[in-house]
């Protein structure tokens, strides 16, 4: 018997296998969840396919967040599929290139509406959807990815830090609504790891440097380290914790100067 034997778990945002969708996704089906996965559109299907074969039992249904016909569809399947849920993985984000390029006060209207369309608004709409399958289970916890640049400015981070402001706010307000109903929300603030979305962020490397330099464990977070992190706080482990976000970026966030 494992900590998480006969829950299920609906798992947004694997990309491949650098993904910190996917990390979190072995720690859970490590821990004996049962999973099933959205990807977006026929490009990385292959990929997701792949990765969920190598669990047992996995489920893929096709779903961008920007779509509530896609979002729909993904709940009926996953009540047919799993019939109940534990716990959701919201491990997406995506903003215009040309918004993470120049200056933050160049981001146009629908630069802004994107962004914070697909990196924040995404995780109010699968959450509403998830209710009604987390009460039946009993209750259930949502897990957001979030980064610092919510917090502080980050060069380069531009619109995205903005929309994770707004993806934060929106954690404390879905756990506040969610709270009495047993469904907890937290958000995982993660330091940088070389991913698809990552790379898309103008000096990324020497994000990566920088932080390694100065964060109190002198090196840059693992991506086992973030799934372990979502581990506890999807599972009984984290059965007090609701509305936090908690920073896996080796200290990085403690230091000023
Ligand atoms: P990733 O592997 O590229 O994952 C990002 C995922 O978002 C991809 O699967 C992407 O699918 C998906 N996505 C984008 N637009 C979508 C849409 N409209 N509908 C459905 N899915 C969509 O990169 P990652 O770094 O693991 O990112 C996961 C999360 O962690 C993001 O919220 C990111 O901001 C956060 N985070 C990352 C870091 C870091 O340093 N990497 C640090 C802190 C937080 P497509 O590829 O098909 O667009």
């Amino acid at each position: 018997m494992t900590l998480l034997d006969g829950k299920t778990g609906l798992v947004c945002g694997v990309a491949n296998r650098r993904s910190i969708a996917w990390a979190i996704a072995q720690a859970l089906a490590g821990a004996g969840m049962r999973l099933a996965f959205t990807y977006q559109g026929d490009r990385l299907k292959e990929n997701v396919e792949e990765l969920a074969a190598t669990l047992p039992d996995a489920r893929l249904y096709p779903c961008d967040v920007t779509s509530d016909e896609d979002i729909g569809a993904v709940f009926q399947a996953a009540d047919r599929d799993l019939g109940r849920l534990d716990a959701l993985v919201h491990s997406i984000a995506f903003a215009r290139r040309e918004d993470l390029e120049g200056e933050f006060v160049a981001t146009d209207r629908d630069g802004f509406r994107v962004a914070h369309d697909v990196s924040a608004y995404s995780l109010v709409a699968l959450t509403r959807a998830a209710v009604p399958l987390m009460e039946r289970a009993g209750g259930g916890a949502v897990l957001a990815m979030t980064y610092y640049g919510a917090e502080k400015v980050a060069a380069g981070y531009n619109v995205m830090g903005v929309a994770k402001a707004s993806l934060e706010a929106s954690v404390r307000y879905l756990a506040a609504d969610l709270g009495p109903r047993g469904i907890r929300v937290n958000a995982l603030s993660a330091g940088p790891v070389n991913t698809l979305a990552a790379r898309g962020i103008r000096g990324f490397t020497g994000m990566l440097k920088h932080h390694a330099e100065k964060a109190p464990l002198r090196r840059n977070v693992e991506l086992r380290e973030i799934g372990d992190a979502g581990l506890f706080l999807l599972s009984p482990m984290g059965s007090g914790i609701t509305g936090e976000v908690l920073h896996v970026d080796c200290g990085y966030h403690v230091m000023a100067v």
